[in-house]
């Protein structure tokens, strides 16, 4: 009988309201600060847009940007670019700062995978990010996944560069990088998000060591792949904790930074500090070159996957240059 109730992925047929963030019912609310006039956006009505929704949906998979209500969903959906995500559309964690749903997340969907690498190919991306929910309820916390993921888009798509966005995998019981690297993917992404002082209430289930380390261990086993990180500023951090972070990025040779401000969801989100200036994103870029990043992106609208696609190919210009220089 309960399974009358299903349809043939298993979702409820009947559905039971629950709030996204479970976790955060109790929390107090915080006043959301009123958006300053470079962080207004338009509602998306392009026609690419239009495009790019039926695609997600007759394909039936999720993406970043609409679970996180990306602000930059307009301009990029308008050129077909759209960012992955594996694994369902519940998080096994708590972030403080996340718009994605939190839960006990539904089985692995094994056809997943197919669904998205056939997406990718209606699209027509040259590039793609895939990224996921946490997934600490796995003892692979999703590796496996991932990597069937990525095989699939290089079987259908093989001339599109595959750039992973990953979780942590901090609970996992296996080491993720032999199969994660094992796929090969272009660029390894992986967000530091805030600075260490922060984490315990904007990352509570992530350790800042274990994520750099992440990164660090990345470079060690593969130095050809391109290593990428991101932090939103906004939170509350010091601008010298902004440089601590990124010269630990550095310490751990990661080639690309992405700095963007951090828009906060509802108003019992981890509360926003301030809109850092244009000036400043612009000062932090600065720095952050004179460090040794390969790529740099740091703007109000910065998201780890804000024009990947064409930073990709400036990051192989930047290295070819480096290898030939
Ligand atoms: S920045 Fe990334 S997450 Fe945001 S809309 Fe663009 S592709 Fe999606």
């Amino acid at each position: 009988m309960k399974d009358d109730l299903k349809n043939n992925r298993g979702d409820d047929l009947i559905k039971v309201v629950r709030p996204r963030h479970p976790e955060k019912i109790n929390k107090p609310n915080s006043r959301l600060l009123r958006k300053p006039s470079w962080l207004k956006v338009k509602a998306p009505n392009s026609a690419g847009f239009f495009e790019t929704k039926k695609i997600v949906q007759d394909h039936d998979v999720f993406t970043v940007c609409e679970e996180a209500s990306c602000p930059n969903i307009g301009s990029c959906w308008a050129k077909k670019h759209a960012t992955f995500m594996i694994m369902g559309g519940i998080c096994t964690r708590a972030c403080g700062f996340c718009n994605v749903t939190t839960g006990k997340p539904k089985k692995l969907d094994l056809f997943e995978p197919a669904r998205v690498a056939n997406a990718v190919s209606k699209l027509g991306l040259k590039h793609v990010v895939i990224t996921s929910v946490d997934r600490d309820d796995l003892e692979d916390g999703g590796a496996n996944h991932f990597a069937k993921t990525v095989g699939l888009i290089r079987m259908k798509c093989p001339k599109t560069s595959v750039e992973i966005l990953t979780p942590d995998f901090l609970k996992s019981n296996q080491d993720p990088l032999p199969v994660l690297l094992g796929c090969l993917p272009d660029v390894f992404n992986h967000n530091l998000e805030t600075v260490p002082r922060l984490y315990q209430e904007v990352r509570p289930g992530s350790r800042y060591y274990a994520s750099l380390r992440l990164l660090d261990r990345v470079k060690e086993l593969e130095p050809k792949i391109f290593t990428k990180s991101g932090m939103m500023v906004g939170l509350g951090e010091e601008f010298k904790e902004i440089l601590q972070v990124m010269d630990d990025l550095r310490a751990a040779k990661v080639d690309f930074l992405t700095i963007g401000q951090y828009l906060q969801p509802t108003k019992k989100h981890y509360p926003l500090d301030r809109f850092v200036s244009v000036e400043e994103f612009n000062k932090l870029k600065k720095i952050a070159y004179g460090k040794g990043f390969l790529m740099v992106s740091s703007s109000p609208f910065t998201r780890s996957s804000f024009h990947a696609d064409d930073d990709y190919q400036e990051l192989l210009k930047k290295k070819q240059v480096n290898v030939s220089g």
